[in-house]
């Protein structure tokens, strides 16, 4: 006879707070660095994971989104926003959590914030394309939106590219400070500028990481030099683009998931045929990268789910190592996984109800 045990299932939660220990302890140029690695090995697993672009709703100040992925083994999505003006009410432009469920049995694993984590993955996933599709020897990066993500877009640039000296500039000079202390902060080198032409001459590298809900023309094409590499972060809406259309006609293009980054990149301003180049080819050494030293390449980034289940996967991994999370009580413990019921505690007798029943309610 087999007899029936409650079995609770397990669940672990990392706070935002539990996460900023995880990063303090590991320090952050070694997460970003292994987020990068579980990212590559992810998107040389392509063909193993079930994909779709990530459901948006809109409103007319920003986007709230689900960004679901699997394979076999594990289940993740993201809860993501973009709310620009959000600064007003005093917070983050970005805001995510996310869950890592177990295919076989549908269990959620882990339940994690997802704002500090995104910003990790982002600049890993900027580090791991520009690795594959920048010049040999970069030195120099023009940082334009100098946010919430720019600090991280440094780090992993200077840890995994060897990127020496940062050019800055925000429209909010106070952005600029804040990044310049911490960049300080950190012992890396920069100089800011009045203007995005100024910040942008002479680097080898762009990236643009700005906020804004509109069709926005940050970099134009008369400011880029050959050979630049530009990673392009901020355009990930319909609506939302930082790139002048004559930017991406300068070199190849290049994106995460062409369904997804069709609608939503700075490419939405292309015609359906516009050529461009998931980075998993290059990864797998299937399509060319760069064919040329005074070539520019154009990295289109959009954020893509499968970049969270990499960086799921290593904040699990991670937190499993180091001890840290707490049990979360999601799921019900039943003694009989068919008595549902049974697991809600006994009503008060007939007559001794503390509530009114639903038909007196309504
Ligand atoms: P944030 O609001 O903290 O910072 C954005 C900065 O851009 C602000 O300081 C703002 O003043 C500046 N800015 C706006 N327009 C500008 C312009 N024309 N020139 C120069 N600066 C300008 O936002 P954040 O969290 O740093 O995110 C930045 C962008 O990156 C957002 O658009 C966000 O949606 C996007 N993002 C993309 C990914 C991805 O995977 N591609 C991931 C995370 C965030």
């Amino acid at each position: 006879m087999i007899t029936s045990t409650a079995r609770r299932p397990r669940t672990r939660y990392l706070s935002a707070e539990h996460v900023a220990e995880i990063v303090r302890r590991k320090g952050l140029a070694a997460c970003i660095a292994g987020v990068a690695g579980y990212i590559r090995q992810d998107f040389l697993r392509w063909h193993d994971f079930d994909k779709c672009a990530r459901l948006a709703h809109h409103s007319d100040v920003g986007v709230i989104e689900l960004m679901p992925v699997s394979d076999t083994r594990s289940y993740a999505f993201k809860y993501v926003n973009g709310h620009p003006s959000n600064h007003r009410y005093n917070l983050p432009t970005v805001m995510a959590f996310g869950v890592l469920a177990d295919v076989e049995t549908g269990t959620p694993d882990l339940v994690s914030e997802l704002t500090l984590t995104t910003a990790i993955r982002t600049a890993a996933m900027s580090a791991v394309a520009a690795r594959a599709l920048a010049r040999d020897n970069v030195r120099s990066m023009a940082l334009i939106g100098n946010g919430a993500q720019s600090e991280f877009q440094a780090l992993a640039f200077h840890h995994l590219l060897g990127v020496e000296r940062f050019h800055l500039f925000d429209l909010d000079a106070a952005a600029t400070r804040k990044l310049a202390a911490n960049l300080t902060r950190m012992g890396l080198d920069f100089a800011c500028f009045d203007s995005v032409r100024d910040a942008v001459g002479g680097c080898d590298i762009v990236t643009t990481v700005t906020a804004a809900k509109t069709n926005a023309a940050v970099l134009t094409a008369d400011m880029i030099e050959p050979g630049m590499h530009i990673n392009a972060v901020g355009g990930d809406c319909p609506g939302k683009t930082e790139l002048h259309a004559d930017v991406l006609r300068l070199g190849p293009v290049f994106c995460e998931f062409e369904p997804q980054s069709r609608i939503e990149g700075d490419m939405q301003q292309m015609p359906a045929d516009f050529p461009v180049t998931e980075l998993w080819q290059v990864l797998a050494g299937r399509a060319p990268g760069r064919t040329r030293a005074d070539q520019v390449t154009i990295f289109d980034s959009v954020g893509f789910a499968l970049e969270d289940y990499s960086a799921l996967r290593y904040m699990r991994d991670l937190a499993q190592e180091l001890g840290m999370g707490e049990g979360l009580s999601l799921i019900p413990a039943l003694e009989d996984p068919k008595n549902l019921f049974g697991f809600i505690p006994a009503e008060a007798p007939a007559g001794k109800a503390a509530c009114k029943a639903p038909a007196e309610v309504i």
